[in-house]
């Protein structure tokens, strides 16, 4: 049996010649340093915590930040208990972390303080976007002379949401330009494997060809070659809603889909699947845009009558079964005869 030389209570286990309660009372378990350094990007406003940028309030940031820094002084397995702080000006903090420490079987609370500084730097991401950097290029242009406005738009807006989104999961995913040129879109991306994805995006929706080219541009820091790539996305010149052109037949591009479209026959209105390779023998016959609008005087299906709508002539059409006919119908004059486009 041995005793406490402090209090002098029989115990069977000393620590430097205390009890445990003599030993655990008034000493440090934690220290902190008097001063350390927080982070902040002054350009997306994310603080450098854990090893990583994250966004956090300041608040918490100055929290965590502080407690990141706790040294066990004795014993070990360490948890934070509470963390507060005090704004002493807007860029400094005194902060306070309580800690639970285990020592020798026993789960003991220690405190500690510090001063959280927080400093404006820029995060490696926001650097890089700064400096228009960039490790493939996506260049989306039509098999027509340019690409039209509205695709273009349809085109930018589906990239960016994609980025946006993926940046949230991954730091490194941004685009640092976008250029309007050559009657087509170029777009700036930070790195080849983002690239190589929206490459396949943009050219599944809209069943374009898809074709990568490759650049030395130096060497890395290890005598590795690096390349960029450049991705060359050409979309058809077909969209859904054109008559088009399919084994000398006519047809109606009902939707394009990542392995192929639908087709629908102006003739009999049967409908066909046409597989993603086959794509590229689509030919447009009429643009969505340049068909004519026929006026409906009487019938229903199967068989309505219109107005021409160059000479007003009474025209009989053939329509689909279920179809519904509005005020106007879609037509289209193939060989000198008009046909109901479905
Ligand atoms: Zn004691
Ligand atoms: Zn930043």
């Amino acid at each position: 049996m041995r005793f406490c030389v402090k209090c002098g209570k029989d115990v069977e286990k000393t620590l430097d010649g205390l009890c445990t309660e003599c030993y655990l009372d008034g000493r440090q378990f934690t220290s902190l340093p008097h001063h350390v350094d927080l982070e902040v990007c002054a350009v997306c406003g994310e603080y450098y915590l854990g090893g990583k940028w994250v966004p956090s309030s300041k608040k918490n940031a100055v929290e965590d930040f502080a407690f990141e820094n706790v040294t066990v002084l004795n014993g070990n397995r360490i948890k934070c208990l509470e963390s507060f702080s005090e704004e002493q000006d807007p860029r400094t903090f005194l902060a306070t972390v309580i800690s639970e420490v285990s020592i020798e079987g026993a789960e003991v609370e220690s405190e500690a303080s510090t001063i959280v500084r927080v400093k404006n730097t820029v995060c490696k991401r926001c650097s890089r976007i700064q400096g228009s950097y960039y490790e493939s290029i996506l260049q989306v242009r039509s098999e027509e002379r340019a690409l039209d406005e509205d695709t273009m738009e349809q085109v930018v807006n589906m990239v960016m949401s994609y980025v946006d989104q993926q940046s949230r999961i991954n730091r490194q995913y941004f685009i640092s330009k976008v250029e309007k040129m050559h009657g087509g879109v170029d777009f700036y991306i930070s790195s080849i494997a983002l690239g190589r994805t929206i490459a396949k995006i943009v050219s599944d929706k809209y069943s374009g060809e898809n074709k990568e080219s490759a650049k030395l541009v130096g060497r890395t820091p290890d005598g590795q070659d690096m390349y960029r790539i450049t991705y060359l996305v050409r979309l058809p010149e077909f969209k859904a809603g054109d008559v088009v052109l399919w084994n000398n037949k006519h047809y109606k591009l009902v939707r394009v889909f990542g392995t192929g479209g639908r087709i629908i026959s102006i003739k009999d209105f049967k409908e066909i699947t046409v597989r993603r390779s086959d794509m590229s023998a689509l030919k447009v016959y009429r643009k969505k845009s340049e068909l004519g609008n026929a006026t409906v005087i009487s019938g229903g299906p199967p068989e309505i009558q219109v107005l021409h709508p160059s000479n007003y002539s009474a025209v009989d059409l053939r329509v689909p079964e279920g179809a519904i006919i509005g005020e106007t119908v879609k037509v289209v004059d193939i060989d000198g005869s008009m046909y109901y486009v479905p």
